[in-house]
């Protein structure tokens, strides 16, 4: 970043610093990639810079399409402009197909397809290991009222069917994602976070090849490759040149 700022929150691969205006932060996408609970760790140059160009995409994409959400605009490669929001610490799983952490779970087929989709929160929270909730523990934790709650589903099935839209059009599937959704100063439920393949799984549609941060979970050595392959896939020339990007 070109100005230093005072960092407010660390995550696994972002940090959020301050601005000058209260109610805009800005998100910056750092190389580190983990998994299992963050047990498995590495850092991947460049990751930053494509899941930064792929979020605000799929941010303008969805904006477009009358979701509000806490991006603004790419202020510089790897760095976003976004509205201030008191996180909801929930992770809000969207799935159209069965795999991953759900067939360890449940007796689904693997590939099975889930329609309609399914939504299924989780708990952030890193002391618990991120459990799933149901409605009545998370009213009961004062996380989310039910009206909330209804909404975040509702606008989570809206996203599914626009980024599937979307993404189908590029040649990408999309299998399952992760959203995180957050308050304005109004009290508005706004989707805040990031839509990558760190929080995604994106198969090939032709090929079902992993498209993602399973490739890494996998412990495959093209990671970055893949990256910068759905970056392409996604984000158009005239953007990659803008930022300088040739993959
Ligand atoms: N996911 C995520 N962060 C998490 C857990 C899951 O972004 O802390 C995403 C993950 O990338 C996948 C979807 O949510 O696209 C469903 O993940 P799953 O429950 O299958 O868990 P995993 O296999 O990642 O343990």
């Amino acid at each position: 970043m070109s100005e230093t700022k005072n960092l407010i929150y660390a995550g696994k691969a972002k940090d959020v610093y301050e601005t000058e205006k209260d109610d805009e932060v800005i998100v910056a996408f750092r190389d580190d990639i983990t998994a299992g609970d963050g047990e498995k760790k590495d850092n991947l140059k460049g990751k930053g810079h494509c899941n930064s160009l792929i979020s605000s995409k799929l941010f303008e994409v969805l904006e477009s399409n009358n979701i509000k959400t806490q991006y603004i605009k790419l202020i510089e490669n790897g760095s976003m402009l976004s509205k201030k929001l008191d996180m909801i610490p929930l992770e809000v799983i969207a799935r159209n197909i069965a795999t991953g952490s759900l067939l360890k779970r449940f007796p689904f087929e693997e590939n099975q397809k889930l329609d309609p989709p399914i939504i299924q929160m989780d708990f952030k929270n890193d002391e618990y290991h991120d459990p799933m909730l149901n409605d009545e523990i998370t009213i009961s934790l004062g996380i989310a009222t039910q009206e909330e709650l209804d909404e975040i589903k509702n606008i989570t099935l809206k996203i599914n069917k626009i980024l599937s839209e979307f993404l189908k059009e590029k040649g990408i599937l999309l299998v399952d994602f992760k959203l995180e959704f957050g308050k304005d100063e109004k009290g508005n439920i706004v989707l805040g976070d990031e839509i990558s393949p760190d929080t995604c799984r994106y198969w090939d549609i032709d090929t079902l090849e992993t498209l993602d941060k399973d490739s890494f979970r996998k412990g495959q050595d093209n990671v970055m490759d893949i990256y910068e392959q759905v970056c392409n896939m996604i984000v158009n020339k005239e953007d990659l040149a803008k930022w300088g990007v040739s993959f």
